[in-house]
């Protein structure tokens, strides 16, 4: 018999700042279960083929099922909160993640392993950390793009792709990070293809998301 395939080549592990996320024209919705930390969030872990093209929506048979993460729905509270309005659990927002790329990856991770793997990526890359040691805080202030990449770069091994969105005075600002991840969810890889990051300026706005005392203690 034919081995099972995986058909997708590698894995964006991607997180959200969640300050720029809120400070656009759109704005946001705070989750249900209260503000999140001052910490990038999951935004999700997405499969990926090595031209930069992706797979989405790979299996109408597997809807997602919560009752597969209950044990995890505090940890993906906490670290994969959702902004979007209105203001929801969570659960649309994972929802949605496993149905148009989870579901691309189910040869390798099942639901739970899927939510697993993404809050584990989580513990072992620490943005908000390795930009702080960096001298990079959520302060409102501009860092340059290649102080971020390279604080990254020298903390994990590996080049990261930068995406940034516009505040509402049309700042580019740091939005999310790219990180990439071989098919088996768990090990950091050089990226085979990096992101558009449509960041419009060498230097990018880094915006506050409340509660400086998590952001400015060392
Ligand atoms: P946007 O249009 O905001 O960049 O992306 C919308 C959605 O398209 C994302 O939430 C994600 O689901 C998907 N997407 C965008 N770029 C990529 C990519 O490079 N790889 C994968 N796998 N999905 C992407
Ligand atoms: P994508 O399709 O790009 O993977 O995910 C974006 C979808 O998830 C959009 O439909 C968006 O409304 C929804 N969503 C819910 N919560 C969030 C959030 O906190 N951040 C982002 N980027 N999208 C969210
Ligand atoms: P989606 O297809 O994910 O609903 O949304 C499309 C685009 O709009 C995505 O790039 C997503 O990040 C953004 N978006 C969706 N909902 C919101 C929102 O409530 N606030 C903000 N700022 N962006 C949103």
């Amino acid at each position: 018999a034919l081995c099972v395939s995986q058909d997708f080549d590698f894995f964006y592990f991607v997180q959200q700042w969640p300050g720029s996320y809120c400070d656009t024209k759109k704005s946001c919705c705070y989750p249900t279960t209260g503000k999140p930390a001052a910490d990038f969030g999951i935004h999700g872990l997405w499969p990926n083929y090595n031209d930069g093209s992706y797979p989405s929506n790979c299996d109408p048979d597997s809807p997602f099922d919560p009752s597969t993460i209950l044990n995890l729905t505090s940890e993906l509270q906490s670290n994969w909160p959702t902004l979007a309005c209105p203001s929801g659990n969570g659960t649309k927002f994972w929802s949605h993640e496993w149905e148009k790329h989870g579901t691309c990856s189910e040869s390798v991770l099942d639901q739970q392993g899927y939510f697993e793997a993404a809050l584990s990526l989580k513990k072992q890359v620490d943005l908000l950390t390795i930009l702080q040691n960096a001298g990079i805080k959520a302060d409102g202030g501009f860092y340059s793009l290649d102080s971020i990449r390279n604080a990254i770069k020298e903390a994990i091994g590996y080049t990261p792709g930068i995406e940034c969105n516009l505040d509402q005075s049309g700042n580019s600002q740091l939005y999310q990070i790219y990180i990439c991840v071989d098919t088996t969810g768990t090990n950091l890889i050089e990226c085979p293809i990096l992101p558009n990051g449509r960041c419009s300026s060498s230097s990018v706005e880094f915006p506050y998301f409340g509660d400086t005392t998590t952001t400015t203690t060392t």
